[in-house]
């Protein structure tokens, strides 16, 4: 069972902890581009334990939208290195290294995802800081970092980690390059099922075998949606597709600017309106509100 809830009632910071439930809040639900909604980063609480999964390029002032700052969140998963999800990384390191000492943070990062996140996206602002750093700096120097193990699964490659109470499955999926026919082709990109509970697709083209297998037993799941035909994300009108059934515990998110007005998206299809209501889905994800599960 779970409850929406209204966070920062008369501006009050949204609390790191809860009283023992599982509660997930977009801090932000837009796409890669927009500008109203923030980006799509998602904090994950429970009792005293948080994950940050993802800290784009908004993720900093995000934080900042709910009373909270990159110094007070602890743990990160970046999902992959888009700009929307880890561009906000550099600042949360130096900021946590260089302002508050002995606070590095923790990062769920696979090894190999590591590396590239490292030498292709974070080095650059961040390996040569120090006068007498001697060396130059690495991921594991600003963070410490945590490592999911393999699981075996009949739905993909997934690797499991458990922050406390939460318990993070982590599943490749297939988002870049546009051309990319298989996982193998793409690369690395993630989505994470909270506590066999809560699903959320990560940045992903569409692929109907993972939201079918998890509705399965997810309460609820959040899928990423694209206003448009083609790119790197499943469009509305892919994910129309997905039985009924499916679509009625599915929230949608990551969406454009123009979510809002279907004339603008939607106008020459006769499958579905644009009001994911009344095309089967539960909604479009809310940003800085609680989906608490109980
Ligand atoms: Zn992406």
């Amino acid at each position: 069972m779970y409850e929406v809830t209204e966070i920062c009632k008369n501006g009050e910071p949204l609390p790191l902890e809860t009283e023992g439930h599982l509660r997930v809040v977009f801090l932000g639900t837009g796409s890669a581009f927009a500008k109203k909604h923030r980006q799509s980063n998602i904090l994950v609480i429970q009792g005293d334990h948080h994950v940050l999964v993802d800290c784009g390029t908004q993720g900093p002032q995000a934080l900042e939208d709910v009373g909270l700052n990159v110094a007070c969140v602890k743990c990160y998963l970046p999902t992959h290195s888009h700009a929307d999800h880890i561009g906000g990384l550099e600042e949360v390191g130096l900021t946590h290294r260089y302002f508050y000492k002995n606070s590095k943070p923790e990062m769920i990062v696979l090894s190999d995802y590591g590396k590239e996140l490292w030498t292709k996206s974070l080095a650059g602002g961040m390996e040569y800081c120090e006068s007498k750093q001697g060396r130059p700096l690495e991921l594991a120097d600003f963070f410490n970092l945590r490592r999911p193990s393999p699981v075996e699964t009949g739905c993909g490659r997934v690797w499991n980690y458990q922050q406390g109470p939460i318990e993070i499955s982590i599943m490749r999926t297939r988002h870049f390059p546009d051309t990319a026919v298989s996982i193998e082709e793409s690369q690395w990109c993630s989505g994470v099922f909270i506590n066999q509970r809560v699903w959320i697709s990560g940045d992903t083209m569409f692929d109907e075998n993972y939201p079918i297998e998890y509705a399965k037993v997810a309460e609820l799941m959040f899928h990423d949606c694209q206003l448009f035909q083609g790119g790197v994300h499943a469009s509305y009108n892919e994910l129309m597709s997905l039985p009924e059934s499916v679509r009625a515990k599915m929230l949608l998110y990551h969406y454009g600017d123009n979510w809002d007005q279907p004339e603008s998206w939607a106008k020459d299809t006769d499958g579905f309106t644009g009001d994911p209501v009344e095309d089967g889905f539960l909604g479009w994800t809310k940003q800085q509100i609680a989906y608490d599960f109980f």
